[in-house]
């Protein structure tokens, strides 16, 4: 049995009065709920501050994203050991929007899984096709070669703590969620994937999905075999909002 993981992302959003606002107003609106985990993965600028507000609560932290190396000369780069000193659980990496506004290829979302893995952080690792790629056939193979490349360096005994994202990226943002008919064919072909490269692993492995989930579509979508829970953007935003996601997949 697998436990749902719920996980805000954020993105660019709050300054940190407004995040620890919402830590506040949705602690309690999620205080009873004992059979998901909850994640709220901030900017990196305010993680201190809502790591403090979900102190004693049932919502974990986790960061939007990780340098691969412990320390060093890299600008502007946050490193493992300091998300973990924050008290993050879980990092969100290989999301479409740093593949593609960023130039992140699979091989780099390899090595950041690979040392937060090191560092006793959970890798949420994203994978999605674009709407061409989808138009052309091509899902299965997108995703084939995005995990081949981003879970290259994750060992078979650790397979169980990474959480895989899947979203499709002409869903995010953008309205359009994936039919629950749509996200269970691309998550039952993951799991399959998962299979053959972690082997038993897989069957406790979690794969969210992700894409304009909202309060009113998220019991529908986590009613899928395969769908272990989602990656929320804009629906996230609001305390009461994502505390319904989360009811409705808890
Ligand atoms: C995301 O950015 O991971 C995401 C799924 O965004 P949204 O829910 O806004 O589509």
């Amino acid at each position: 049995m697998r436990t749902p993981i719920l996980a805000a992302n954020w993105k660019m959003h709050k300054t940190v009065g407004e995040a620890v606002a919402f830590a506040k107003a949705f602690v309690p609106l999620v205080a009873g709920v004992a059979n998901a985990e909850i994640v709220v993965a901030p900017p990196f600028t305010a993680l201190a501050a809502v790591g403090a507000a979900l102190a004693g609560s049932n919502v974990k932290l986790a960061a939007q994203n990780a340098h691969f190396e412990k320390q060093g000369a890299f600008t502007g780069e946050v490193s493992p050991p300091m998300l973990a000193d924050l008290g993050c659980a879980y990092a969100i990496v290989g999301h479409s929007e740093r593949r593609a506004l960023f130039g992140e290829p699979s091989e780099l979302v390899a090595k950041k899984a690979a040392a937060l893995l090191a560092h006793g952080i959970r890798p949420i690792v994203c994978v999605g096709e674009t709407l061409d790629e989808r138009e052309a056939g091509r899902t299965f193979a997108v995703l084939e070669s995005q995990l081949d490349g981003s879970l290259a360096s994750v060992d078979g005994g650790r397979a169980a703590e990474v959480v895989i994202a899947y979203e499709p990226v002409w869903a995010i943002g953008t309205g359009r969620t994936a039919t629950p008919e749509i996200a269970q064919e691309a998550h039952a072909m993951i799991r399959s994937w998962l299979g053959k490269r972690f082997g038993g692993a897989a069957a406790q492995m979690r794969i969210q999905y992700g894409g304009s989930v909202k309060p009113d579509n998220t019991a529908q979508l986590m009613a899928q075999t395969d769908i272990d829970g989602a990656l929320v953007g804009g629906a996230s935003l609001e305390a009461e909002s994502f505390a319904k996601i989360v009811a409705a997949s808890a």
